[in-house]
């Protein structure tokens, strides 16, 4: 197959869709980004890598953390954990509150905010020192030190996150934060300022590509049945309210970042790495969507 070309073509094809979507200006260090801004890689479990557009570009992976602090917790507490979330499509906002209330801060998914709070809250009770274990866990996936937290963006988040605090605030009432709901929510937003390229992005991803084991070092970063399981928590509620839509289009699983990333997973073969900021209602990047969707009809590539 060749990648290259198909990644040249995708890159014509989305130029009409450029600059379309709204930047995630909530968040007020996110913005000023060039909303025109578009990268694409992809990383085949053979080790190689094609690219196109502003794949070197660094950007703020957000959401996409997720998968990362939920990989590190199923390490920790694989049965506990899911005593304090659960593992259902939300149907509703990332950052909505209205579901905790019904189900007792019990929070849907891992992958919407309150569930990440819950996971990022069983990392602050384990670890000494949280951020600086995201950070390395997030290197050693991606063969990487050069990866960082964007101090700017963290400030910027926890300057401004009043709907991430009552979240938090209202599932401790519940008993579902163990730790200070400021101290957890400073290593949340920490992890979602984390800078990264899709060059960057696709090459961490490729554990959940290979079975849960690391393609640099051949270590397991996590067994094959929890590599298994993440792949399946991406495909149904890695994608907000439009997981189905995303589904039916792409069928992939993926994890999308209000930062404007999209990473996708074909297990056993590559990951696919996408950046264009404009996000769609549902704060998925509009054009990383339709990259995406051109990407599976091109290659006919998919886990169906
Ligand atoms: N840091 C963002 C927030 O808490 C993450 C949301 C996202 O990427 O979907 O609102």
């Amino acid at each position: 197959m060749d990648y290259q070309k198909i990644l040249f073509e995708i890159k014509e094809e989305i130029q009409p869709y450029l600059g379309l979507g709204k930047v995630a200006n909530y968040i007020p260090a996110l913005a000023g980004i060039d909303s025109k801004k578009f990268g694409m890689s992809v990383h085949t479990i053979d080790g190689k890598l094609f690219e196109v557009g502003d794949s070197k570009e660094l950007f703020s992976i957000q959401s996409i953390s997720k998968v990362f602090t939920l990989s590190m917790a199923m390490r920790l507490e694989n049965n506990l954990l899911w005593k304090r979330v659960g593992r259902e499509p939300s149907g509703s906002k990332f950052n909505s509150l209205v579901q905790l209330e019904h189900e007792n801060g019990i929070p849907r998914n891992p992958l919407i905010n309150a569930g990440a709070h819950v996971i990022t809250d069983i990392l602050t009770s384990n670890y000494e020192n949280p951020k600086a274990e995201i950070l390395n866990f997030i290197r050693q996936v991606s063969n990487d030190k050069s990866i960082d937290f964007d101090l700017e963006v963290a400030k910027s988040e926890r300057e401004t996150g009043n709907r991430n605090l009552a979240m938090a605030y209202f599932m401790k009432s519940f008993g579902n934060i163990h730790n200070q709901v400021r101290q957890t929510l400073d290593v949340y937003f920490h992890q979602c300022s984390i800078a990264m390229s899709c060059n960057q992005l696709s090459k961490a991803f490729m554990y959940l590509v290979n079975e849960g084991v690391d393609i640099h070092s051949n270590k397991e970063i996590i067994t094959k049945k929890d590599s298994d399981r993440i792949n399946a928590l991406m495909l149904t509620c890695g994608m907000y309210d439009s997981v189905g839509d995303f589904a039916y289009k792409v069928g992939l699983p993926s994890k999308s970042g209000v930062g404007g990333g999209i990473v996708s997973i074909v297990p056993n073969k590559l990951s696919v790495a996408v950046w264009s900021p404009g996000l769609s209602a549902s704060g998925n990047s509009l054009v990383g969507s339709k990259a995406l969707e051109i990407f599976v009809s091109k290659t006919g590539i998919g886990i169906f």
